[in-house]
C-alpha cells in the first residue's frame, strides 16, 4: 500500500549498534512543476528527463513531473518522465475537473508508481474572489473529484490550496472528506507564503486532534518562501507529525520560492538527535542535484546559500579557519563531503583520447549517444586547445549544454567586435538559418550590445537583455566563462546559456541561445497551445 508508507519506519544506517527505527518523511520534490514556474525557469523534455533521472538518484520517493492539462508542452514532458524514469513514484497535478484529471491520468499511464496530485482553493479569500464557490459546493467538488481520480489511479493526493489561510473548521471537514473518498495524501499548502512556524504546526496539531480519520491518510506540507520562512515552517509540521514534505532543489519556485529540499534533509540529518527521523535521501546526490538544476534552468545559487552555495563550507576568519584545522567540528557541522561537494580534479588533457572521454563521461553519470558522445568529444578537443587542463566541472558545462541544446534556428557562423576604450563598440555578425547564411553589423554601448543588436538585425526578433551573469566555471585565467542571459522578448522571458574561454563569444552565444529557445516555443505553441500553470 502506498498510502502508508510514510508510517513505516526506516532502519538507521547501518553504522550505529543499535537498529534504532525512525518515523520516515517522504520526500515529495516538485522542482519540475511548481520550480519550473520561476520565470524564465522553463525547461524542455529532455531536460526534464534528465533532472528526474538525478532527482531518483538522490532518492526522492516522488517526483511531481508538471501539470499536464496546462500545455501540450507539460502532458508530454509528464508523459516522457512517467514513461522513462522508474524508481520513484511520478505525480501530476491537476485541478478538480474532469478534464484535468482524465490528462493527468493520459500522461501517468506508464508511470509504474502514479499518483494523481489534485488541488482547490478552500481559503475565505480564494472562495470568494477566485472561484466564486461556497462551502458545501468546494467539499463536494473535492470529494467528486477524488473518486473520480480514484477510479483512475489508487494513489490520490489532494491539496486544499491556501489552506493556511483557511478557517481551521473548514479545513478539517474538507480534509476528513477527501480522505474518507479516498485520498491517502492529503498535502496542507502555504501557498502564499504567509505562515509561520508555530501556526503552522498548530494547523497539522489541529487536524490530528479534529480529524477522526486522519490516521488513514499521510500528512504533507507545501510552503513557499515569501517570509524565508518555508523550510522553518515544514521542519515545524514534521515536528507535529507531518509525514511528507514537498520541496524543491535550490529552493527553486514561483515569486520567492519553494522549501528547499536541500535545507530539509540535511536539517533532518544533522539534527537528527532533535527531529528523531529520517529520510531516504542520499545526501552525497545533493550537490550535484544543485548544480544540474541551476545550469539547466539558468537560475543561478546564491553563494551565501545553506547547504549548496558556494560560500556554504568556506571558513574566511582566521580564527574559525585555525580551529578548523585543529578539528573539522569546531566551525563545522557537517561535512562538505556529505552533500557531494568535489574537489576539482584534473580530469583530461589535449592529449586524452576518445576511450578516457567515454569512461569518463560514464564515471561522471552520464549515458550519451554515439553521435552525442562524438560532438561532446569534439567540443572537448576544443576546449583542451585553449585551455590546459579540464577539469570535471568543464565537462559538465559542456555536456549540460548540449543537453540543454535547443533545435538551433539560427547559428552563429561568424563573430568580429572592435572595441575599446576611445572607439565606438561595432559587432559584424553572420548567422545561418537552414542554408542561408545572413549577415549584418550594428554599433552598441558596448561589444555584447553591439552585437545582439546585429543579431536582432539579422533574425527580426527584437530582444532585450534582462539581466546577465558570468561565471567561471573553475579558477585560472584560462577558465571557461559560462554566461547566463535572461532575454526579454514581446512580454515572455527566456533563460539563453553559453560558454567559451572568451567572455564575448559566450555572451553573444548565450543570447542566441535565448532567441532560438523563444523562435522554437513560439513554433511548438502554434502546433500544440500553451498555458500558464499556476498552483
Ligand atoms: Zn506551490
Amino acid at each position: 500500500m502506498i498510502f502508508f508508507a510514510g508510517w513505516s519506519s526506516v532502519l538507521e544506517s547501518s553504522g550505529e549498534k543499535s537498529l534504532k527505527t525512525k518515523r520516515k518523511i517522504l520526500i515529495f520534490d516538485t522542482t519540475l512543476r511548481d520550480g519550473e514556474q520561476s520565470p524564465g525557469a522553463s525547461l524542455t523534455i529532455r531536460e526534464k528527463l534528465r533532472i528526474a533521472r538525478q532527482l531518483v538518484r538522490l532518492g526522492v520517493d516522488f517526483l511531481e513531473a508538471g501539470f499536464p492539462a496546462s500545455s501540450e508542452g507539460d502532458f508530454q514532458a509528464v508523459k516522457a518522465v512517467a514513461r522513462e524514469v522508474k524508481g520513484a513514484g511520478v505525480a501530476g497535478l491537476a485541478r478538480c475537473l474532469p478534464k484535468d484529471i482524465d490528462s493527468a491520468f493520459r500522461a501517468l499511464e506508464k508511470a509504474s508508481r502514479p499518483r494523481i496530485h489534485l488541488f482547490l482553493a478552500t481559503s475565505k479569500i480564494h472562495r470568494e474572489f477566485k472561484l466564486g464557490k461556497a462551502k458545501e459546493e468546494i467539499v463536494r467538488l473535492a470529494v467528486e473529484s477524488v473518486k473520480l481520480a480514484r477510479r483512475y489511479v489508487d494513489d490520490v493526493e489532494f491539496s486544499p490550496e491556501d489552506a493556511a489561510r483557511t478557517e481551521l473548521s473548514f479545513l478539517a471537514e474538507v480534509v476528513r472528506e477527501v480522505i474518507a473518498a479516498g485520498a491517502g495524501t492529503v498535502n496542507i499548502p502555504d501557498t502564499v507564503g504567509y505562515s509561520t512556524p508555530e501556526e503552522f504546526s498548530e494547523i497539522i496539531h489541529y487536524l490530528h486532534k479534529n480529524v477522526p480519520n486522519l490516521g488513514r491518510a499521510v500528512i504533507s506540507v507545501h510552503c513557499h518562501n515569501d517570509l524565508g520562512l518555508a523550510v522553518a515552517n515544514s521542519l515545524g509540521a514534521v515536528k507535529a507529525g507531518a509525514g511528507q514534505v514537498e520541496c524543491t532543489i535550490n529552493g527553486l519556485g514561483e515569486r520567492a520560492g519553494n522549501a528547499s529540499l536541500e535545507e530539509i534533509v540535511m536539517a533532518l540529518k544533522v539534527r537528527k538527535d532533535y527531529w528523531g527521523v529520517a529520510t531516504g535521501i542520499d545526501t552525497r546526490q545533493i550537490y550535484k542535484t544543485s548544480r544540474l538544476v541551476s545550469h539547466l534552468t539558468g537560475i543561478a545559487v546564491q553563494r551565501n546559500k545553506a547547504i549548496v552555495g558556494e560560500n556554504a563550507f568556506a571558513h574566511e576568519a582566521g580564527i574559525h579557519q585555525d580551529g578548523v584545522l585543529k578539528e573539522r567540528t569546531t566551525y563545522e557541522i557537517m561535512s562538505p563531503r556529505d552533500v557531494g561537494v568535489p574537489r576539482s580534479r584534473l580530469v583530461l588533457g589535449k592529449h586524452s583520447g576518445r576511450h578516457a572521454f567515454r569512461e569518463k563521461l560514464k564515471g561522471m553519470g552520464y549515458s550519451l549517444s554515439d553521435a552525442e558522445l562524438e560532438d561532446a568529444f569534439e567540443k572537448f578537443k576544443r576546449l583542451a586547445d585553449k585551455k590546459k587542463q579540464v577539469f570535471d566541472e568543464d565537462i559538465e558545462v559542456l555536456v549540460d549544454e548540449q543537453i540543454q541544446a535547443v533545435p538551433e534556428i539560427f547559428t552563429l557562423v561568424y563573430l568580429n567586435v572592435t572595441t575599446g576604450t576611445t572607439t565606438i563598440p561595432t559587432a559584424t555578425v553572420k548567422l545561418k538559418k537552414g542554408e542561408k547564411i545572413m549577415q549584418d553589423a550594428s554599433c552598441g554601448d558596448g561589444p555584447v550590445d553591439a552585437a545582439c543588436r546585429a543579431i536582432d538585425r539579422i533574425t527580426g526578433i527584437k530582444g532585450e537583455l534582462r539581466s546577465y551573469e558570468l561565471r567561471a566555471v573553475t579558477a585560472g585565467k584560462d577558465a571557461l566563462g559560462e554566461v547566463t542571459a535572461q532575454v526579454r522578448v514581446a512580454g515572455r522571458v527566456v533563460t539563453g546559456r553559453a560558454s567559451s574561454t572568451d567572455i564575448i563569444e559566450a555572451s553573444v552565444k548565450a543570447y542566441l541561445n535565448g532567441i532560438n529557445r523563444l523562435a522554437g516555443r513560439l513554433s511548438r505553441a502554434r502546433s500544440g497551445g500553451e498555458g500558464g500553470a499556476k498552483a
